[in-house]
């Protein structure tokens, strides 16, 4: 079975109806690069950068930033590198509080965009590793956690900020970097179009989007049995945040774990996702169901799949798509 899937390393990701599917990995490390090459992926979709913060007293400063991210593209070799600023908080908690008392209801309090923007030790020299290392490759950068239309006008005047200071100290940086922001907050998912009009592109994180939406936690073994991506709730936020993409004319990702699962890649590919990110170890499998599917084919099936209330009718439907 694995070795049926190595040839496919090299292989486009092409559908059998001949449409391109970008595949990007999710990763973690900077040692994490590698794998991302070696796998034939298209570049990176996620990366995810807590690391540079876990098991340390203090926060990293920007060279610490620099040199990670700088590594990473050096690797990647002209493949685009999407930075995803520091998501802290919730499961993700760094320093046993000295950030601040641990709240009652940490995956509803200060994490990802919400403490980076409040902690400027944290944003300022992220934000200026990640725009300096953009002269250097492909880069771009990725919001976690958004949930309102005003965090992300915070974001972008940071950067006109943080451009400013560099521009005067003869930095240079690209002047194109885009910046994108995750969707995965449902608030974000409904108004989608209006974060598809102020942003570069889209990312839907399936993990937190589907914890938010159906209201459990990802980590609580209690709750496990609700976790369903198949809801009719995720599929519509899913459906309605693809939509808002198509008409802002701006890419739309998916890098939850949603994305890397073979079983709904026929699911996606007919609502018209287009760009895959997923840990390395997934990028064949995912590739071998793209190119066994006929998107036009399977795009009204999956478009009726919407209309369906009851979610085990919705599993059975998806089997016989993907039979
Ligand atoms: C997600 O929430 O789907 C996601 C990709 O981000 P993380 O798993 O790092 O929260
Ligand atoms: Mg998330």
């Amino acid at each position: 079975q694995r070795r049926g899937l190595t040839k496919l390393k090299r292989q486009p990701a092409l559908s059998r109806d001949g449409q391109a599917v970008t595949l990007l990995a999710n990763i973690e490390l900077p040692e994490d690069a590698p794998a991302v090459v070696d796998i034939g992926a298209d570049g990176i979709g996620l990366y995810r950068t807590e690391f540079l913060y876990m098991n340390r007293p203090d926060t990293p400063d920007e060279e610490e930033h620099l040199a990670a991210y700088l590594h990473v593209i050096k690797t990647l070799d002209g493949r685009p590198v999407t930075i995803r600023t520091a998501d802290l908080g919730a499961d993700k908690q760094v320093d046993g509080g000295r950030r601040g008392p641990v709240a009652t209801n940490p995956a509803l309090g200060l994490r990802g965009v919400r403490l980076w923007l409040k902690d400027q030790e944290m944003c300022r020299p992220q934000l200026r590793a990640i725009l300096r290392a953009s002269h250097h490759g492909p880069v771009k950068v990725m919001i976690p956690m958004l949930s309102t239309l005003h965090e992300v006008m915070q974001v972008r005047r940071l950067i006109e900020e943080t451009r400013a200071e560099l521009r005067e100290q003869h930095i240079p940086f690209d002047e194109q970097l885009a910046l994108g922001g995750m969707i995965e907050v449902p608030a974000a998912a409904v108004c989608a179009a209006h974060f598809a009009r102020h942003l570069d592109f889209l990312s839907i994180g399936t993990n937190d989007l589907i914890q938010y939406t159906l209201a459990i936690d990802r980590i609580d073994d209690e709750v496990n049995y609700l976790y369903d991506p198949l809801h009719p709730a995720v599929l519509a936020l899913i459906a309605n945040t693809l939509r808002a993409g198509r008409a802002a004319g701006i890419p739309v990702t998916m890098c939850g774990e949603m994305a890397g699962d073979s079983r709904y890649t026929r699911l996606l590919l007919g609502l018209g996702l287009e760009q895959f990110s997923m840990h390395p170890n997934s990028v064949l499998e995912v590739k071998r169901a793209i190119r066994d599917t006929d998107i036009g084919e399977v795009a009204a099936a999956v478009n009726a799949m919407l209309e369906i209330d009851m979610a085990d009718e919705l599993a059975e439907r998806l089997q016989a798509l993907t039979a």
